[in-house]
């Protein structure tokens, strides 16, 4: 039975979506098609925390935490950034605190608290718990098919986040850059397993001249400062070679070896690396871990220190299904900037995940949310 329930149909009820309609005026005349709860996906951000925007005040500075999108960005949050999405989240009720690492969390620190609020903020909405499977442009309207009924449009906002979905746009002739994982762990072509749980602080990666913090896993490489890097070389095709310092603070080894002779090397090590991690190098380099420090010789001194400052990895692919955010999605180049509203088709407008906008963890990626949520709407209510 096909239904013309309202003008304004958003796909999409995660944090983009319900932020639209929220901007929208949260008018019975806007209906939100969704076939999981609304809101279901803020609940895992930030730990349960949600990690919902970054304290930079400067809308340049904050476009640089973008591997994709930066330029673009300049024009949303010239618009909507930082401040704005602080004033959105008073008015429905959330209050927010800085940590010291300058993410910006509900004073709560529950993201169930978000997903309450928002959802009262938009009660009024029209929501549709069924799943849209196609799109059609008739006219100047849009019908959306989904698995139980079909709705007719005016104006379509398409907020499927980033896993899934572009099938549907692809169809109707929009064009998407391929997805890619990002902000995920990394599998190695060496077996790292041996190292699994060893997490180790201010390591320096050499390809991107990033520093943070990494965890060996089951798979490979995790924590931070790989996540990091996955974003970064998102696009890079595998394999990939990667290159770190495990203790850039190490400065040589001979005055310590001259200091400690009757000292075995693993134990030296020890205290530079993890002790799990100075007997796998020493194991690598077949150097027995209990040889003395006097016993070596400067050509083991220096592979011992090349593994330690030049630890190369095989990546050889990245964790299936363990992606934070997407890659690639809408071209935004086929994207006005102005209203959000596509280029390709009249009438249909982004918001989200789904364009090829994606930043690094920090509250960047909800950010982009909100921040292209409120755009798309001005959008939507100028047209
Ligand atoms: C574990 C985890 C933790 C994260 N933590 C943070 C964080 O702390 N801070 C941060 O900034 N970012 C974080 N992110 C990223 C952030 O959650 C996403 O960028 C954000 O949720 C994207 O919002 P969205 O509304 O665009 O898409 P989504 O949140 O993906 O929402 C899209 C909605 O569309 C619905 N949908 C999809 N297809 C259809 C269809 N065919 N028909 C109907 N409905 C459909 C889905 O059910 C979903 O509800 C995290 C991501 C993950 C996975």
């Amino acid at each position: 039975m096909e239904q013309d329930l309202c003008k304004i149909g958003i796909i999409g009820a995660g944090p983009s979506g319900c932020a639209c309609a929220y901007f929208l005026g949260a008018r019975e005349n806007i209906s939100l098609i969704d076939f999981r709860e609304p809101m279901c996906t803020i609940l895992p951000t930030g730990g349960g925390r949600c990690n919902l925007a970054y304290s930079e005040y400067d809308f340049k500075e904050l476009a640089k935490n973008y591997p994709r999108g930066e330029k673009f960005l300049y024009s949303i949050f010239s618009k909507f950034s930082t401040v704005d999405t602080l004033e959105m989240f008073n008015k429905i009720g959330i209050d927010t605190y800085v940590q010291d690492d300058n993410r910006i969390f509900p004073v709560t620190n529950n993201s169930k608290d978000i997903q309450t609020a928002m959802l009262n903020s938009i009660k009024r909405c029209n929501f549709i718990k069924e799943k849209a499977l196609r799109i059609e442009k008739i006219e100047n309207r849009f019908k959306v098919v989904t698995d139980m009924n079909s709705y007719m449009f005016d104006k379509l906002v398409y907020a499927v986040g980033g896993h899934a979905g572009y099938e549907m746009i692809k169809r109707i002739g929009i064009s998407v850059i391929d997805p890619k994982p990002s902000l995920v762990g990394l599998i190695s072509k060496e077996k790292l397993s041996d190292l699994m749980g060893i997490s180790i602080s201010d390591v320096y990666n050499h390809n991107t001249g990033l520093c943070g913090d990494i965890l060996f896993t089951h798979f490979g490489m995790s924590g931070p400062l790989v996540y990091k890097i996955s974003s970064i070389k998102a696009r890079d095709s595998f394999p990939y070679d990667l290159e770190f310092d495990l203790c850039p603070k190490l400065d040589g080894l001979q005055d310590i070896l001259n200091l400690n002779p009757h000292k075995y090397i693993k134990n030296i090590l020890s205290e530079y690396i993890p002790s799990r991690l100075s007997e796998y190098i020493l194991d690598k380099l077949n150097v027995d871990s209990d040889t003395k420090c006097h016993m070596i010789n400067g050509r083991i001194r220096d592979s011992i220190l090349e593994e330690i400052h030049k630890f190369k990895v095989e990546i050889i692919s990245s964790k299936k299904d363990g992606e934070t955010v997407t890659a690639g999605g809408v071209d935004l180049d086929k994207i006005n900037p102005k209203t959000m509203e596509s280029k390709e088709v009249d009438g249909l407008y982004f918001c989200g995940e789904v364009i090829n906008v994606d930043g690094f963890c920090g509250g960047f990626n909800l950010q982009n949310c909100w921040s292209t949520a409120y755009v798309s709407a001005q959008g939507v209510l100028s047209n």
